[in-house]
C-alpha cells in the first residue's frame, strides 16, 4: 500500500478511518491518470476525500491484466479452486463487515445498520452462493441420430467489464463479480464515481484472499471516459451493466459498434404495487411502504406507483401514512435512523422538482414533500394521491422517497395501468386470494413479482427486467449462463459410417 493511496476519511460523528483512493490493477493500488474525483458526504455536503480516476491508458492496462490472467491462470485453475477463492473473500468480508458498512454509510448516506445487515450481508451471501456453483457448471449430452452424438460445454467468455451505480455500491458489484468469477471469467469493475470507497476496501481483501493478480481489477473513474472506453474496448468480451436506461443505451451502442460483445443490462424502473380489494391492508401498508421508501427510494425496483382498489383506498392510505410516519430520517450512524440523505445535490434537486411537478399536475400531496434541515440532502418520505397514468410522477423514475397512489375499479383495469409503462423491472400484488395472486402475477409485464411482500431478495432467485428495464438475469442459476458460452461438440461415430 503506497501512502499516496491511503487517506484518512472523517465520519459525521467525528470518527475517522483509512481509505484507499487509487485504482486496483493486477493486485496493486496504482495512481490513475485521469482527474481526481471528489467524493462527497451527503450528510454534510463536505468532501470525504479525493479518489483517482482512470483514463483510457489505465483502462487499457486493466483490460490487459484481465486478459493475461484469464489466459495464463484463471482459465487453467480447477473449478473448485475458483470457488475456494470466492469463499475466502466472503469470510474476509464477514470479518470486516463493520468497516465495509461504515464506508458504504459514509460514501452513500444509507444507514450503517442497513448497510451492514442488508447490503454487505447480501454481498457476502452472493459470493458464498456462487462459490458453491463454481465446480457444478457443466453441459450435457444429447443423443442425436444412431451414428452421431453431441455434448455441450459451458465455457467462460473471457474478460468481463462490469459498470455499476451508486445506490448499492457493494451489492451490485457482488452480483456481477461472483457469477463471473465462478464461471471462470476475469473481470474489470468500474465503480460509480459517486461511491467508490467500499469496493476499494474489497480490493484489499481480494489480495488477502490470494486471488491471482489480474483476475479482479477495480477501477474508479467517470462514465463518459473510463466507462465509455471499457464499453468500446475490443479486449472486453462481455459488458455487465447496472444503471440508468439512458446510459444502458450508450453501453449497448458502444458494445455493438466495437466487437459486438455480449451485453447484460439492469436498468431503471417504475414498478407498480397493486393492493386488491381483499388484501390484508395492514400487511399491504407495511410491505408497500418498505417497497417504495427502502434505500430512500433509490432502488431500481422501488414500488413507486401504488394502485389501490377504490373500496379500500381510504383505509389503506391511513395505514400507509401511519407506516411512513415511522420512518426516521437523519444521520446514517444513528442506529434509529432508517432513511439517510439522498445521494447528491443533483438527485436531491431532481426529487424536489418532481414534488413540484406532482403538485402542478394536480396530484394531492398528503404526506411529506419538503427538505429536512438546511444541510445535507435530506427529503421527507412523500406521498401523493389522486394520481393517474398521464402524470409524470406516475410515469417517470424519480429515484427518491416519493410515491404516487392511484385507484382502480377492476382487476383488469389495475393490470392495464400497471403495464402501461416503458419499464418492466418489478411489481407487487397484495391479495388474500391465491387465484388473484397468480393471475395478476402472470399478467404483469415485469421480471420479478412479489405477492404479499416486496423487495425480498435471495441469491438463488433470478432478477432482471422486461422492456426498457433491460435484459439478462442477475443472481440464481440463470445468471451463470450470462457469463458463459455454450458450445456444442458434434461427433460422428466413424465405425457406424
Ligand atoms: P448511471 O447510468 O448514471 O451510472 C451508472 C454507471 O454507468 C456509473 O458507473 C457511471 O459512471 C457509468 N456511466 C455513465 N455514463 C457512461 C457511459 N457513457 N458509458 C459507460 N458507462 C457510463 O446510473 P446511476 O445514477 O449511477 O444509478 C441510478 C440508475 O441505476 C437508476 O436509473 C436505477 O434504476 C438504475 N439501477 C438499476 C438496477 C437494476 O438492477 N435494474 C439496480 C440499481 C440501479
Amino acid at each position: 500500500m503506497s501512502q499516496a493511496d491511503i487517506q484518512t476519511a472523517t465520519l459525521s460523528n467525528g470518527n475517522s478511518l483509512k481509505v484507499h483512493t487509487q485504482l486496483f490493477i493486477n493486485n496493486k493500488f496504482v495512481p490513475g491518470n485521469g482527474p481526481l474525483i471528489e467524493t462527497i458526504n451527503p450528510v454534510n455536503e463536505e468532501v470525504i476525500c479525493k479518489v483517482h480516476s482512470a483514463n483510457e491508458k489505465d483502462v487499457d492496462a486493466a483490460v490487459e491484466a484481465a486478459n493475461v490472467a484469464f489466459k495464463n491462470v484463471w482459465s487453467k485453475l480447477p473449478a473448485a479452486q475458483r470457488g475456494r477463492y470466492l469463499n475466502i473473500l466472503a469470510d474476509l468480508m464477514e470479518r470486516d463487515k463493520d468497516e465495509l458498512a461504515t464506508l458504504e454509510a459514509l460514501d452513500n448516506g444509507k444507514s450503517f445498520v442497513v448497510a451492514r445487515d442488508v447490503d454487505i450481508t447480501d454481498a457476502i451471501g452472493c459470493f458464498r452462493y456462487f462459490a458453491g456453483w463454481a465446480d457444478k457448471i457443466h453441459g450435457h449430452t444429447i443423443e442425436t441420430t444412431y451414428d452421431k452424438m453431441c455434448y455441450t460445454r459451458h465455457e467462460p467468455i473471457g474478460t468481463v467489464a462490469a459498470i455499476t451505480p451508486w445506490n448499492y455500491s457493494v451489492m451490485m458489484p457482488a452480483w456481477k463479480l461472483a457469477p463471473a468469477l465462478a464461471a471462470g471469467n476475469t473481470i474489470i469493475l468500474k465503480t460509480s464515481e459517486v461511491t467508490p470507497l467500499a469496493m476499494l476496501k474489497v480490493a484489499e481483501l481480494i489480495v488477502e484472499a490470494g486471488f491471482p493478480a489480474g483476475v479482479v481489477n477495480i477501477i474508479t473513474g467517470y462514465g463518459h471516459t473510463a466507462g465509455a472506453h471499457l464499453t468500446g474496448h475490443h479486449g472486453v468480451h462481455k459488458m455487465a451493466f447496472t444503471g440508468s436506461t439512458e446510459t444502458g443505451r450508450r453501453v449497448m451502442d458502444g458494445s455493438a459498434k466495437s466487437n459486438i460483445k455480449k451485453v447484460q443490462l439492469e436498468l431503471g424502473g417504475k414498478s407498480a404495487q397493486l393492493v386488491m380489494k381483499d388484501a390484508d391492508l395492514q400487511n399491504a401498508a407495511v410491505q408497500s411502504c418498505g417497497g417504495i421508501f427502502n434505500n430512500h427510494g433509490q432502488s431500481c425496483n422501488a414500488g413507486s406507483r401504488i394502485l389501490v382498489h377504490e373500496d379500500v383506498h381510504d383505509k389503506f392510505l391511513e395505514l400507509f401514512i401511519a407506516e411512513a410516519k415511522k420512518i426516521k430520517v437523519g444521520d446514517p450512524f444513528d442506529p434509529e435512523v432508517t432513511q439517510g440523505p439522498q445521494i447528491n445535490k443533483a438527485q436531491f434537486e431532481k426529487i424536489l422538482s418532481y414534488i413540484d411537478i406532482g403538485k402542478n399536475e394536480g396530484a394531492k400531496l398528503v404526506h411529506g414533500g419538503r427538505r429536512l434541515g438546511n444541510k445535507g440532502y435530506f427529503i421527507e418520505p412523500t406521498v401523493f394521491t389522486g394520481c393517474n397514468n398521464n402524470m409524470r410522477v406516475m410515469r417517470e423514475e424519480i429515484f427518491g422517497p416519493v410515491v404516487a397512489i392511484a385507484t382502480f375499479k377492476t382487476t383488469e383495469e389495475a393490470i392495464e395501468i400497471a403495464n402501461d409503462s416503458d419499464y418492466g423491472l418489478a411489481g407487487g400484488v397484495y391479495t388474500t386470494d391465491i387465484d388473484t395472486g397468480i393471475i395478476v402475477s402472470n399478467s404483469l409485464e415485469a421480471g420479478t413479482i412479489w405477492v404479499n411482500c416486496y423487495d425480498v431478495f435471495d441469491q438463488s432467485t433470478p432478477f432482471g427486467g422486461y422492456k426498457q428495464s433491460g435484459f439478462g438475469k442477475e443472481l440464481g442459476l440463470d445468471s451463470l449462463k450470462e457469463y458463459s458460452h455454450i458450445k456444442s461438440v458434434k461427433i460422428q461415430l466413424v465405425s457406424r459410417l
